[in-house]
């Protein structure tokens, strides 16, 4: 969007514009020792302000309990900070400039990438202080520092020693790095929200949710992208329809994306970064890029490594307490969230569950509810909407066809129903771009057993539809549902 076009009554303030108050107490990081140490008691720690810790800490509070909260960085977590939230207005802009680029080609429009970072900074910034102040409300005791598990019931933070029966690890996780030589060249999603400016080019390695958002916004931001996967197709957990349908509009739109591909080098080259890779599988010395060996590479300015995101836990002292970890390396948790330890818990991203927000929070608010109020109601994670907030945005709720095929035992057994159409917005665009609805149905009892959408409404209406998937309906129960016209939400509707 150009200058001219931002709303004037809003006018837009940098993120230094935004009061930072309140401030938490901080703790500095060195101690006096255990022999000077203070001590504070509380009926519940928990570690990490991001989305789970915010949501246990303030329903812990709401019943009563006291709460200490401990955070090292800014609260609000991954979410707030370094995630969801700058992703998805950097994703709106991006869309805009999709959208605007075509229908006002005339004038030039396009996304300024300074312009957009400084409306997700003060956007940032306000969050932080709404969580903050929020806490503060719930009467929850806000410590900054670095905490770390002592004795059974105890946190050290500081020169403070904090005591509780019930401690909950809501740390998060934090990008993987890339295990190859010149792996450190490569940037991670964080580092994402602090460029001031673009790289002219950039290689994404990896084919899940960051890379393939990170590749789609960036090329609309006007970045030359070279996407690297090494699996054989982008979003393997997503079913197969709509991941082609993704794949075959980025290429539309001029991502490069090169499947089958290891990364195995990063070197600098002239103030740019010199990526090798090799299909996946080959061996040295043969010739081709499908099936063969041979080593190739690229330029880019810059390389993003999007390859998942480990638990955070270092130096929290796991070790010590002997915390079990899960397969995937976070903290193993039973279905109360109990750790191997008595009176620790863990949820969110610092487990090995879904690292998802919504399900973190649903986690949280469970386990305080379970811990100091009434038994609360257990979310329904058989039925998580997934969204990618690409451009155009994907959206899933239920089973992929490959894998309600498999639940049954038979393809026979699951019929589907494919959608593809423009939508009136994309025409008035002048973008021949389809969009694609796609249910899985179980083909006896006419049960849906999964919805899957390409479209930049689909995460809106896939949220809306978990509703009805959980509730069991049937292909009939759409058919008989009177359609909202025009809208892209009635394809569902047979
Ligand atoms: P994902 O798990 O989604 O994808 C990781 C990708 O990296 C896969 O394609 C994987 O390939 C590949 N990979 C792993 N190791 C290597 C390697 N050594 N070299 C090359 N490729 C590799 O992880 P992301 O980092 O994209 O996201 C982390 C998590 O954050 C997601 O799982 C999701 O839960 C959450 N998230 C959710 C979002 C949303 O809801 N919209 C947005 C962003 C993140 P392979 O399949 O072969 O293993």
């Amino acid at each position: 969007m150009s200058k001219r076009q931002a709303n004037p009554a809003t006018p837009r303030k940098r993120a230094s514009q935004v009061s930072a108050e309140p401030v938490p107490e901080r703790v500095p990081r060195r101690g006096r020792g255990k022999a000077g140490a203070r001590r504070r008691e509380a009926d519940f720690i928990v570690i990490g302000a991001g989305s789970g810790g915010v949501a246990a800490a303030r329903r812990a509070a709401a019943h009563g309990a006291r709460v200490i909260l401990v955070e090292r960085d800014a609260v609000g977590g991954t979410c707030v900070n370094r995630g969801c939230v700058p992703k998805k207005m950097l994703s709106y802009g991006a869309g805009l400039a999709a959208i605007l680029s075509g229908c006002l080609s005339h004038t030039g429009a396009r996304e300024d990438w300074g312009d957009a970072i400084v409306r997700v900074d003060a956007e940032v910034a306000r969050l932080n202080v709404v969580y903050t102040e929020r806490l503060q409300q719930a009467g929850v005791t806000l410590l900054h520092g670095e905490a770390r598990l002592g004795a059974p019931g105890e946190v050290h933070v500081g020169d403070e020693i904090l005591q509780a029966r019930r401690i909950l690890l809501a740390t998060g996780a934090a990008p993987r790095r890339l295990p190859v030589p010149g792996g450190e060249l490569a940037c991670s999603s964080d580092d994402i929200f602090t460029w001031k400016s673009l790289p002219a080019s950039l290689a994404v390695v990896g084919g899940g949710y960051i890379a393939v958002e990170q590749a789609s916004i960036l090329a609309r931001f006007g970045v030359k992208v070279d996407l690297l996967v090494r699996g054989e197709r982008l979003l393997p957990h997503f079913d197969h329809d709509l991941a082609a349908a993704l794949h075959d509009a980025l290429v539309a739109q001029g991502i490069r994306i090169h499947l089958n591909a290891e990364v195995t080098l990063l070197a600098a080259a002239n103030g740019a970064v010199e990526v090798c890779y090799r299909p996946r599988g080959g061996t040295e010395g043969g010739n081709g890029n499908q099936g063969s060996g041979r080593t190739e590479s690229l330029r880019a300015q810059a390389v993003l490594a999007a390859i998942g995101r480990v638990a955070h836990s270092d130096g929290l002292g796991l070790e010590a307490l002997d915390v079990r970890r899960g397969t995937r390396g976070g903290i193993a948790v039973d279905r109360q969230l109990r750790t191997s330890v008595r009176g620790l818990y863990a949820v969110g991203d610092a487990t090995d569950g879904p690292q998802l927000t919504p399900v973190a929070i649903a986690q949280g608010r469970w386990l305080a509810d379970r811990l100091f109020g009434r038994r609360g109601d257990r979310a329904d994670f058989d039925y998580i909407p997934f969204a990618v907030f690409c451009e155009p945005a994907i959206a899933s709720v239920g089973l992929s066809e490959a894998a309600a095929a498999e639940a049954a035992g038979k393809a026979e057994r699951i019929r589907t129903v494919v959608k593809r159409f423009v939508s009136l917005e994309n025409r008035f665009g002048g973008s021949e771009q389809a969009s694609l609805v796609k249910l899985v149905i179980n083909a006896r009892s006419g049960r849906v057993l999964g919805a899957h959408m390409m479209d930049g409404a689909a995460p809106e209406i896939i949220q809306a539809f978990a509703v009805a998937l959980r509730l069991g309906v049937k292909e009939h129960h759409l058919e008989t549902t009177v359609r909202l016209h025009p809208t892209v939400a009635e394809e569902l509707f047979g």
